[in-house]
This record gives structure tokens, sequence and C-alpha cells, in this order.
């Protein structure tokens, strides 16, 4: 199937801007590293979140049936994303006295309800290292056949030199093994490890390492990096078209998924890679020693010192998405508050478009304003284009209601639609007040409904009473006797 696009995507493998074109559209496969859920999701989170999520829904729009792959890291990331020290996860749960899997499904439901709130779309296969070892361990053995791996004490290690023979390691990060043996420290007498930049493939766990898996190697766990070549292949082919993550998964994170893949398959198996840029707070990288470390939940709640009031998730979701996702995002109280405004303004002007009447004529261009709409996108996922694009429609529907402006009826009906697409399905900002009012309208209206019932129940009209019930179960809402009254639940 032909489809034609014009969307232009900045692809870090060939540090270039490139026409997107799938292997098989219809079908697009899309893998994004998805967290380590050893603690509450954070602000850092939330940027690949939202920039990946804007790409699935432009995907969308633009007609291609994407499989959204993002992982869950539940076993094998250690502590300095290198291969010594604990187990993230294992640590946490020595701290707070759980099992690892509870320590897991705890911080996974939080970052659920945190993505929820931001209003992202669920991926459509959501794997988990822990779910996938037997394919971890058939991808180690393609590796040792290939002769890129090799068994040291019950572990097995990724090696670096022999690859590099053959293929170019640190060709995604744009790092030299030059510079890497300068960078990294020398080798132990006691290391397993032929030289130090090589990586864990497959961990003999010690004594106290309570995850661990049966493996002719050992009883062990698999290396960080590995989930994600064997979880991609497994879901999306051994060559798929869109690798994302943030740009601190490049090294070493990414550039080993593209050393494993490529030594176990022989060839490249990511067309496109992507990363958003960093996140940093009042010019500062976040960090807990730095004392700006900023969970979603504290954001929302503005239970934080750096906050100085709370912060609704489609603000920070639009305070993103006014930035390219390539660029810093800089957090502060003054920037979010701007952003709070501007994100009122756009949802007010949309509620009011509502209020304009059809002229016989149109003295503005919707066509060209959302053709100015789709071309940002289209640049390399302009979200910060598009907004400010969006914001001169803002001024175009102020203009028609104040009558400076004339819109006819197929033109209004249009510029609905634009900000509809735009705004809600492709930028994915919700308007959360319209969303309070209808909860309270709700509220409101099953208090007169009861009172309604209550007043046929003291009059004895039974029936009525009972219809009132009725008819609320059909709509599904079901109403419960109290002692005092009477509560309702949506089904
Ligand atoms: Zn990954």
């Amino acid at each position: 199937m032909q489809m034609q696009n014009n969307l232009v995507i900045y692809n870090t493998l060939t540090r270039a801007k490139e026409s997107f074109n799938p292997q098989h559209p219809p079908f697009v496969g899309l893998y994004v590293c998805g967290p380590t859920v050893y603690s509450d999701a954070h602000l850092g989170h939330a940027r690949p979140a939202i920039t990946f999520d804007l790409l699935f829904r432009y995907l969308t729009y633009l007609g291609y049936k994407v499989r959204y792959v993002r992982n869950i890291t539940d076993v094998g990331h250690l502590e300095n994303d290198a291969d010594e020290g604990e187990d993230k996860i294992e640590k946490k749960a020595r701290l707070e006295q759980l099992e690892p899997m509870e320590v897991v499904q705890k911080y996974m439901n939080t970052f659920h309800k945190n993505m929820e709130q931001l209003n992202t779309l669920p991926p459509s296969i959501e794997p988990r290292a822990s779910g996938h070892i037997i394919e971890q361990q058939v991808f180690i053995d393609l590796l040792l056949k290939n002769g890129y791996a090799y068994e040291a004490n019950g572990s097995v290690y990724f090696d670096v030199k022999k690859y590099n023979e053959t293929f170019n390691y640190g060709k995604l990060s744009g790092r030299t093994i030059d510079e890497l043996q300068s960078n990294t420290r020398e080798l132990s007498g006691q290391d397993e490890k032929k030289s130090p930049f090589d990586f864990a493939l497959w961990k003999k766990a010690s004594p106290e390492h309570i995850m661990n898996w049966q493996s002719k190697w050992s009883a062990g766990f698999p290396g960080w990096h590995l989930e994600c070549s064997a979880m991609s292949v497994k879901y999306l082919g051994e060559t798929f078209d869109i690798h994302g993550g943030g740009m601190d998964l490049l090294f070493p994170h990414h550039e080993c998924e593209v050393a494993q893949s490529t030594a176990a398959l022989g060839k490249e198996s990511v067309r496109y890679w992507i990363h958003n840029n960093m996140i940093t707070i009042n010019g500062q990288k976040m960090a807990r020693s730095l004392g700006n470390f900023i969970t979603l939940d504290q954001m929302f709640s503005g239970a934080h010192t750096a906050l100085s009031q709370a912060y609704s998730p489609m603000t920070v979701r639009f305070f993103i998405l006014q930035a390219h996702y390539r660029s810093v995002v800089d957090f502060s109280n003054e920037a979010l508050q701007a952003a709070e405004k501007g994100l009122q303004k756009l949802h007010k002007a949309i509620e009011n478009i509502k209020k304009i009447k059809p002229s016989a004529t149109s003295t503005v261009d919707v066509e060209g304003l959302k053709n100015r709409c789709r071309e940002a996108l289209n640049d390399d996922l302009n979200s910060a284009e598009a907004l400010s694009h969006l914001f001169e429609g803002v001024r175009m529907i102020n203009l028609l209601i104040e009558g400076q402006e004339k819109i006819d009826a197929s033109d209004l009906e249009k510029l609905t639609e634009l900000f509809n697409v735009f705004v809600f399905d492709i930028l994915g900002l919700k308007n959360e007040s319209a969303a309070k009012t209808d909860e309270k309208l709700t509220s409101d209206l099953m208090k007169i409904i009861i009172d309604m019932r209550q007043d046929a129940k003291n009059k004895k009209e039974w029936t009525t009473a009972d219809k009132i019930r009725n008819d609320l179960k059909n709509a599904g809402i079901n109403l419960k006797d109290t002692k005092d009254g009477a509560s309702w639940e949506i089904d």
C-alpha cells in the first residue's frame, strides 16, 4: 500500500532530517524505552511520554496503523546504569520491606495513573523484562554462537572489541572506542570482563540477589540493555521503523542495543532513532542531590518546596509541547504560570467558536491555517510552531467574535474541526475545566433526581420511585439506598 505523507524526522543515527517512509505502510512499528519502575514517576518521565505520544497520535492522524511498544524495566537495571551494584528494584524492596514484584507493581501503577493524567494514550503492547527471560536467553545464545559474547564465571558479557572489528561501536552516540578507553577505569584483577567497556548480557546472581532465573550459565538475571533488543525484535520484527527514548539513554543503553541487535542479526534493526532532549529546573539538571527532584504527583498537587502552586497535568503537557522535542525545556514557576494562562486562553477561544455566527462570505483563510499547522508537525514534529499557528487561530476567533472578520458556514465548520483535530486529537490537550464542569453538573443533577425519588417515596408513590431507579439503572447508574438517603455510582 502506498501512503503519502510529508513527514520529516531527525534521525539520530544519520544525524540528519529524513523523509519518513515506513517499511510496510500503512503499518508502523514504534518502540520506546519505558521506565525502570522503582520510584514515583517524575518530570523526567513526562517528556518522553508526551513526545512519543505526540508522534503516536500524529502518525495515527496521517493514517498509519501504529504498533506502539513501550517496555517496563522490572529487572536487571543496576545502580549507576553499570554492571555493578545492587538492582534498583531490589534495593527499593529492601528499603521498603516489600517483595521486588510489589515494588514493581506499586510504581507501575503510579506511572500508569500519571500517564493517564497527562492524557498519553496507552501503548499497544507493554512488555516487561521479567516476562521475557527466555527470549533474552535465546538472544544470548545467538550472540555466543556468532562469537560476539563470552562466558566468565557464570556471567556472559558482550565483546565490544570483537564487535568493533567488523561493525562500528559508537555509531549511534558518536563516541569512539579510543575515547571510551580513556574515560573508563582500568579493570581490577578480579574483573571477569576482557575489557572495561564490555557489558553484561547475563549476570550470575550473588546469594542475596532474590530476582534470579535458571540458565545454562548460572542462576542469574539479564543485563539491562538486552531486554529492549529481545522485546523489540519479538514484537516488531528484525527490522522495524522507529526506536525512541530520552537523550540520556543514548549511551550506553541505546548504543549497546544497536551492538547487540547488529551482532545477533547481522544487520541494523532500527531504521529511525528519535531522541527527546532533557528538562532542567531553573536552569539546573534535575537531581535528588540538588533538592529539585519533582515527582509528577508533587507537580499536580504543588507539594514541593520548589513549586509556588499546583500545576495541572494539562499545564505540564502544554508547557512541554511549547518547546520542540529536541530542545531543552526549563521548568520555572514563572514559565509554568505563563503556560497555564496560555492554555486557558486557547480553550476559551475554542469554547467561543460556538458563539460565532456564520456570514455569507469569509474574510479569513482557515485552509491556510490548517496547512501551516500541518507543515509545522511535518517538520520533525515541531509542536512549538504548531501551537504558535493555533494562537493565530485564537486571534482569528477573537476578531470573528468582535465582527472584524467574517466567516461562512463551511469555513466555520472547518475551523471547529481544525481545533478539535489539532488541539484535542493530535496535541492531546484536553479541557480540564470543562471536565470539571461536567462532573459538577452530573453531581448536581443526581442530587435533584435523588430528591425527587425521596419525595415520591415519602408520598408512598412506589411506582414512580421504582421507575426512577430502573431508568437510572438502564442509563448505567446504580442507585443504592442508604440510611441517610441514597448514593450512586456509574456501572
Ligand atoms: Zn530500552
